[in-house]
């Protein structure tokens, strides 16, 4: 039987990561993410796995975004028992994000025919499966294949996964990191490979240059020092709000950051900080030459968190300038729609988008100019001023993913995942003409022969 890959998620959207390769002697899954965004996202999130996850030898994860990871508790409950193979900074973070996706799903399933996708005991349980292994350390799941993870850049812990299988090297990009970004290093350059399974989110776009980056989030912060008005920055709590702490920081440490509060208005996002401080040792020359002077990076004089939802309410009654980061980074969910809902009719708020907004949720209506958006049932005239800081994404953008996918010098069929087909489309074609490398934009659940 020939070697196969099936695409069964990110083909075509954003969200849903899983790749299955099956051998004649094993079967694994690069990934298992779930599907965000619309309700027939979610819907998918429900069906049954299209493969029976107790004959799945073992998982690799890429990363702990729940896009990657947020299926694993359900693959445990499901039957499988195979070893999940990542780093250690990945498990750690997965640990974090998977109990607060299980307390989501035990509290908060909003559709009442729904049940809980899976509850806490199955991703503690899952977590009992992880084996780590550090970058550029090669190991072997199963006789006659091995893996090796590399640095992606793209958030703490992300790799790119090689794996060398029956001759063949197949390279999977996971997400890739934009360059240059705060805190990471640059992706690993690999060379080798007979196919290279690529994401493509921002596929058709540049990413506004760093430098304009800064200059945008301090004049964003300036005016509402100036206007004594919220900007409120929805954020995700993995990366983003590290990103954004320790841009904040370098502000302060600079004497350039007005002085008003900056709150950050999110538990998981203060654990995941916790985290951050523990890998100080991953991140980037910048980060490590700063360290010398200033030994909490994610820490300043008027920033605070809000530990209890009793504070997290009592923010409402806030008076004057202040910069709040809270979650959900497409403000569909979380304690950021409680701020949005307060503050969205006024017109000095400023309401500042920092990451990839996916189709169908209120991010990506407020950035498409909705005038009116309704928020846990009340409907909102949007006065507030909507803006949005491209540079801040976690994501390579087409010149990034170019230069990536130039570093392969022996000429690989490239197969163009994780990305809205006109970003796919856009890559595509940039890949076969800049590059001259065969670019395929496979379907969702097309298996491919490899
Ligand atoms: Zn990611």
């Amino acid at each position: 039987m020939a070697n196969t890959i099936q695409f069964l998620g990110a083909a075509g959207v954003v969200t849903g990561s899983s790749y299955l390769v099956s051998t004649d002697s094993a079967k694994f899954l690069i990934d298992c993410g779930l599907f965000q965004g619309a309700a027939a996202a979610d819907r998918k999130n429900y069906q049954s796995f299209p493969y029976n996850p107790t004959k799945i030898n073992f998982l690799i994860l890429t990363h702990a975004h729940l896009d990657h990871c947020g299926l694993i508790p359900k693959l445990y409950r499901d039957g499988f028992r195979g070893r999940i193979y990542t780093t250690p900074a990945t498990f750690d973070l997965a640990q974090a994000i998977l109990t607060n996706a299980a307390q989501i799903q035990e509290h908060g399933v909003t559709d009442k025919q729904l049940e809980a996708l899976f509850i806490k005991r199955d991703a503690t349980n899952s977590f009992k499966l992880f084996e780590t292994h550090e970058y550029g350390k090669t190991f072997s799941p199963m006789p006659g294949i091995k893996v090796r993870l590399n640095d992606a850049g793209h958030i703490l812990g992300a790799a790119i996964v090689e794996v060398w299988i029956q001759g063949q090297k197949l390279v999977f990009s996971g997400d890739l990191g934009n360059s240059p970004v705060p805190i990471m290093k640059d992706p690993t350059i690999i060379r080798d490979a007979n196919y290279v399974i690529c994401e493509s989110t921002y596929g058709d776009r540049l990413h506004e240059p760093p430098s304009a980056r800064e200059k945008n989030l301090l004049a964003t912060i300036k005016q509402a020092a100036r206007d004594g008005a919220k900007l409120i920055i929805p954020s995700f709590a993995l990366e983003r709000s590290q990103d954004l702490l320790y841009t904040l920081n370098n502000f302060r440490n600079s004497g350039v950051l007005p002085n008003i509060p900056v709150i950050l208005d999110s538990p998981l996002a203060s654990q995941i900080t916790d985290i951050f401080k523990r890998y100080t040792k991953l991140f980037d020359a910048d980060f490590q030459r700063y360290l010398k002077t200033d030994k909490d990076l994610f820490d300043f004089p008027g920033f605070r968190q809000t530990r209890t939802k009793f504070q997290s309410k009592a923010l409402n009654q806030l008076s004057g300038a202040a910069v709040i980061i809270a979650g959900s980074g497409m403000a569909d969910a979380g304690r950021v729609q409680h701020h949005l809902l307060h503050h969205l009719d006024e017109p000095r708020t400023q309401v500042l988008f920092v990451g990839f907004q996916t189709p169908n949720t209120l991010g990506r209506r407020l950035i498409n100019g909705a005038r009116q958006v309704r928020i846990m049932r009340h409907r909102i005239t949007v006065k507030a001023q909507i803006k949005e800081l491209g540079a801040f994404s976690a994501h390579a953008d087409q010149a990034g993913l170019l230069r990536w996918l130039s570093g392969f010098t022996s000429k690989p069929t490239v197969f163009l995942t994780h990305g809205e087909n006109i970003s796919r489309e856009a890559l595509a074609k940039k890949v076969l003409s800049k590059l001259k490398l065969k670019a395929v934009i496979p379907a969702m659940g097309e298996i491919k022969t490899i």
